[in-house]
C-alpha cells in the first residue's frame, strides 16, 4: 500500500490505512505474546551485520508503508533479545504484560502530556492515585509522601540524589561524603559523576561473605571522615543487589542515618518489588525507614519499558528541588493540592507513565501481581534445592530474591579455581551461541559463576530444568 498524495505533506494516512496498519501492528504484538516461548531468546549480530542490514542514507521519497512494516517485524525485531523469555535469566529480565503495553499504546496515540495538571488533570491525578498506592505498600507516609515515576531506575537514583543534596548540603557540597557498598549498582556511581561529586567525595564500603554492607567498616568511615573535618550526608542501601538479590542491614543503616544526621537513600529497584510477598516483605524490613526509594516498576513489576519510580518520606523535598517558574508556564501553575509533576522532578515534558501502571493494576489486581513475585521466589528457591541435589552443581550464593548464583563443579574432579571459572565461561558461552537461553556469568568473590534472575511468571521449574540439562550437556563435552 501507498500513501495518499493529499495527506503525505501532512504526514497522514487515510482512515483504512491506519485501520489496516494498526491490525497488523496488533497481530505481531499477539503473536509474539503468545509464541515467544517457542521462539530463542538470543539475539547477536556484528555491527558489520547490522550495518549491512540497515546502514542507508536518510531516504528523500517515500516507501510503500506496508514495505516499511515487514521489513522491520522480519528483520529489526528478530535482532534484539527477547527479555520477557522464560529462559531468558541474565540480568534483569523485563517480563512485560499484554495490558501495560496497549497502556503505553494508548498513552502514546493520544501523546498526552503528563508534565502539568493542567495539560491533563487526569494524567497528574492518576499519577498521584499510583503514586499513593506505591507510598502505602511500602509504608511510606501516605499524606506528606510523594513521588515521581522516572524512565527507570537509574533517573530515579540520580533524581533522589539531587534532592538529597539540595536538602542536607544546600549549594556548597565540597565537602559532603556519600557511602555506598561495593554491591551497589553501577548507576549511582554514575548519578555521582553526573552531579559532579569527586571521585574522593565516594566510599565504597566492603561488604561481608553475604554480600551485605559492613556496618562496622561503614562506622569506621563515617567516623575517619568527620574527624577529618569532611560532611558525610548520605548513604545508599541497597534493596536487593543485582549481583545476589542480598539486600543491606536496612535497620542497622537506618539507625547510622538517625544519629549521624544522614539522608537515607535505598536502591530497591531490583529488589523493591519483593514487598508484594511474604518472604520479600521479611527481607525487607526496615525499607519503610528511608528518605527516598528507588523501585523499578520495569522490572518486577512486569510493566513495559521505560518505567522507574522514586519515592520520597515528604513531597515538597522535591518541589523545593526541581520548582522553577518561567514565565511561559505562569498560566497553568493552579493551585497546589493539583500537582505539577515537572516541579518534582527532571523532565518538563514527561510521557503518561502511570496509565500503565493503573490499568494493569486495575486489570489483573493485586493479588495477581503477590501471586506472581510469590512464585518467582519460591521458584527460586525450588532452583536451589535441586542444584544442591546434584552433583554437578555448587551453590554460590543462595536463593534470595529470585537470583541465584551457581556453577558447574562435578563431584569427583578436582578442578582449579582457574580451571572452574574458565569452565563455568564456556559454559555461559556455548549456551548463549545456542540461543537456547540468555545465561550469563557475574563474578562474585573472584568466583566466576552463573547467575539466574527468576522474576518472570511464565518461567517454569521445567525451563530451568531444561537450561541446566543443557549446560551440563555442553559441560562433558567441555572436561572430557
Ligand atoms: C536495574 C537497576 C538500576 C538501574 O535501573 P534502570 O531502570 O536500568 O535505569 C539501579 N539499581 C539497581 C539495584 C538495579 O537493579
Amino acid at each position: 500500500m501507498s500513501l495518499n498524495k493529499a495527506n503525505i505533506n501532512k504526514l497522514q494516512l487515510s482512515k483504512d490505512d491506519m485501520r489496516t496498519y494498526g491490525y497488523q501492528v496488533i497481530d505481531a504484538l499477539v503473536n509474539h505474546f503468545d509464541s515467544q516461548h517457542i521462539t530463542k531468546p538470543v539475539a547477536y549480530a556484528s555491527r558489520e551485520e547490522m550495518d549491512t542490514l540497515f546502514n542507508i542514507e536518510v531516504p528523500e521519497k517515500e516507501t510503500p508503508f506496508q514495505e516499511v512494516f515487514d521489513f522491520v517485524v522480519e528483520k529489526v525485531i528478530p535482532n534484539s533479545n527477547i527479555v520477557s523469555h522464560p529462559k531468558s535469566y541474565a540480568f534483569v529480565p523485563g517480563p512485560s504484560n499484554y495490558v501495560s503495553v496497549m497502556a503505553d499504546t494508548l498513552a502514546t496515540g493520544f501523546n498526552i502530556f503528563s508534565g502539568g495538571w493542567a495539560a491533563s488533570p487526569a494524567a497528574a491525578e492518576l499519577e498521584i492515585v499510583t503514586m499513593n498506592w506505591l507510598l502505602k505498600l511500602f509504608k511510606f507516609p501516605t499524606k506528606k509522601g510523594g513521588g515521581i515515576f522516572t524512565s527507570g531506575g537509574s533517573m530515579a537514583n540520580l533524581t533522589a540524589l539531587v534532592t538529597a543534596r539540595r536538602q542536607h548540603c544546600g549549594d556548597d557540597f565540597s565537602k559532603a561524603i556519600i557511602y555506598m557498598s561495593d554491591q551497589a549498582h553501577s548507576s549511582n556511581i554514575k548519578a555521582i559523576r553526573v552531579l559532579g561529586f569527586k571521585k574522593e567525595q565516594v566510599r565504597i564500603i566492603p561488604t561481608d561473605i553475604e554480600f551485605k554492607m559492613a556496618i562496622n567498616k561503614l562506622k569506621n568511615a563515617i567516623a575517619k571522615d568527620r574527624l577529618e573535618g569532611l560532611q558525610p550526608f548520605c548513604i545508599i542501601a541497597s534493596a536487593g543487589t543485582t549481583n545476589t538479590g542480598t539486600v543491606d542491614p536496612l535497620n542497622e543503616i537506618s539507625k547510622i542515618c538517625k544519629t549521624e544526621n544522614l539522608w537515607f537513600h535505598i536502591d530497591g529497584a531490583y529488589g523493591g518489588a519483593a514487598i508484594l510477598s511474604k518472604k520479600g516483605k521479611e527481607l525487607l524490613k526496615g525499607i519503610e525507614k528511608a528518605d527516598s526509594l528507588t523501585i523499578d516498576p520495569h522490572k518486577w513489576l512486569f510493566q513495559p519499558y521505560e518505567m522507574g519510580c522514586l519515592l520520597v518520606r515528604n513531597h515538597k523535598w522535591l518541589s523545593k528541588t526541581f520548582s522553577e517558574k518561567p514565565e511561559y508556564l505562569r498560566d497553568i501553575e493552579g493551585n497546589t493540592s493539583e500537582i505539577n509533576f515537572y516541579d518534582h522532578g527532571i523532565q518538563l515534558t514527561r510521557r503518561f507513565r502511570a496509565l500503565k501502571f493503573y490499568m494493569s493494576m486495575k486489570t489483573f489486581g493485586l493479588n495477581a501481581f503477590k501471586n506472581a513475585v510469590t512464585y518467582a521466589i519460591d521458584l527460586t528457591d525450588n532452583v536451589e534445592t535441586h542444584l544442591r541435589k546434584s552433583s554437578n552443581w555448587e551453590v554460590i550464593s543462595p536463593a534470595t530474591l529470585a537470583v541465584i548464583n551457581f556453577r558447574y563443579n562435578p563431584i569427583g574432579y578436582s578442578f582449579s579455581e582457574k580451571n572452574l571459572d574458565l569452565l563455568n565461561q564456556k559454559i555461559s558461552q556455548k549456551i548463549v551461541a545456542s540461543r537456547e537461553a540468555l545465561l550469563v556469568t557475574t563474578v562474585l568473590q573472584n568466583q566466576i559463576v552463573l547467575r539466574m534472575c527468576l522474576i518472570n511468571p511464565r518461567t517454569s521449574f521445567n525451563d530451568v530444568k531444561d537450561t541446566l540439562e543443557l549446560c551440563e550437556s555442553f559441560a562433558k563435552t567441555l572436561v572430557r
